[in-house]
């Protein structure tokens, strides 16, 4: 990585404890994504995102606030992306991943709390990722009842705006994240000083659906067989798409797109034709953990697909492109992202849907749900995906974990125990 030392004390981290973590990553990269076998040639950008992950981009955040501009860090794809760039700001996922940063969010939050939002708090206090320095305001949301806590104490480091999500999808509540939609708009406007016209955010949502076209067209590569490229790789460039420039990340994922397209029109894949595929369901895999994949892809089977918000839930369904107004842009947008399926909402039935239809789709043959300890929500949901995935007889397995290596033994051999399963 290029020396960044600099622009990391100007931003008052805490350069000691932040090289630790600059060495521990680069050899869990090495060993976990350098290592495998015919990886596309389209996924050496990715991979040198990695390689100056606190440099290139944070770098640009920078430059972009010395010309004026705003950054927000967020947290979950609920927040609508488009309202913060049509303001001429710029949005950056701020989800922590790394069991690096739990040990300084448990220093404030109960041990019981789940290891995303430890190592979210964590990061922040801690001063090792400069993502988290750099934003100008976190932007959190009313999902679940560890991270509305996490905004209080957030708070007191930087501004944080939070969103009240509503909890069911009833005609009213669609209205009701409309309204939001709009609050969250006049708060951006006051904080960049720039005004959002139809015009521009018309722009936005076309910039932002272009993302999702692109992930779309990778995540449709991945239902042949064999499967053209990893599970970790295709989960690697839909964590990069979080926080990378969008316009630019669009351009990388179609290029890697046409790649994998010749390769499926040759036949070639990454994994034997009999291999079992896989679909990850749960909670959210926040870079860098890619701990279930490799597990999974080292025991023999391909993860083919992700009903996870670091998966179909973050590009499926397009914001409609059609509307005038802001009001009916506005409109177009909550409808889009009221499609989401997370557990915090009551009934989540469209989230079972989903696992049912893309088990098809992708021609699967089993499902491990895999849920971040502490999380009640998706840990308590997982009772009905596996009913109904009994009586669709769908093969399904149900792990918690947290982002420590501890149960790594223990989750390899319920792991591979599944899939021999599959294999007879
Ligand atoms: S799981 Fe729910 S709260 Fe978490 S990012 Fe996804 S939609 Fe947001
Ligand atoms: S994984 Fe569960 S507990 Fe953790 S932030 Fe997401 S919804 Fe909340």
């Amino acid at each position: 990585m290029a020396d960044y030392r600099k622009m990391w004390s100007d931003l008052g981290m805490d350069l000691e404890k932040h090289d630790l973590l600059c060495e521990a990553l680069p050899d869990a990269f090495g060993a976990i994504y350098m290592s495998q076998e015919n990886r596309p040639e389209g996924m050496d950008f990715f991979n040198f995102v990695v390689s100056e992950i606190h440099g290139v981009r944070p770098a640009e955040l920078i430059e972009h606030q010395k010309n004026g501009g705003k950054v927000f860090g967020t947290f979950c794809v609920y927040v609508p992306d488009e309202i913060i760039f049509a303001a001429g700001g710029i949005a950056t996922g701020l989800c922590g991943g790394s069991q690096f940063w739990v040990a300084g969010g448990e220093k404030v939050l109960p041990a019981n709390t789940c290891p995303l939002i430890k190592a979210s708090v964590g990061a922040r206090l801690d001063g090792t990722c400069p993502f988290f320095k750099i934003a100008d305001m976190y932007i959190g949301e009313t999902t679940c009842d560890g991270k509305k806590k996490a905004w209080e104490i957030l708070q007191q480091e930087v501004p944080v705006y939070v969103m009240d999500i509503p909890q069911m999808k009833r005609e009213k509540d669609i209205l009701a994240w409309k309204e939001e939609i709009r609050l969250l708009l006049k708060r951006i406007e006051e904080f960049t000083g720039n005004k959002v016209t139809p015009e521009i955010l018309a722009e936005k949502i076309k910039m932002i659906n272009n993302k999702r076209k692109a992930l779309a067209r990778l995540y449709n590569t991945r239902k042949s067989s064999p499967v053209p490229i990893s599970g970790k790789d295709a989960l690697l460039v839909t964590q990069i798409a979080f926080y990378d420039d969008p316009v630019r990340n669009a351009e990388q994922v179609n290029k890697l797109c046409d790649e994998l397209e010749a390769r499926i029109a040759k036949g070639e894949g990454v994994f034997p034709k009999n291999a079992p595929r896989i679909l990850i369901t749960g909670t959210p895999m926040a870079i860098p953990n890619w701990k279930l994949h490799h597990i999974i892809e080292t025991s023999g089977a391909a993860v083919v697909v992700e009903e996870l918000c670091t998966g179909t839930r973050y590009f499926e369904n397009l914001v409609d492109e059609s509307g005038k107004t802001l009001d009916e842009q506005i409109k177009a947008l909550a409808e889009r992202y009221m499609k989401t399926n997370c557990a915090c909402f009551t009934p989540n039935t469209g989230r079972i849907d989903d696992i049912l239809r893309l088990v098809k789709e992708y021609h699967v043959d089993g499902v491990i749900e895999c849920n971040l300890q502490f999380c009640g929500l998706y840990s308590t949901e997982a009772y009905l995906v596996q009913q109904k995935l009994k009586e669709a007889d769908v093969p399904y397995m149900h792990l918690e974990t947290d982002y420590s290596e501890q149960d790594l033994e223990q989750i390899r051999t319920r792991v591979q125990a599944f899939i021999e399963l599959l294999e007879k």
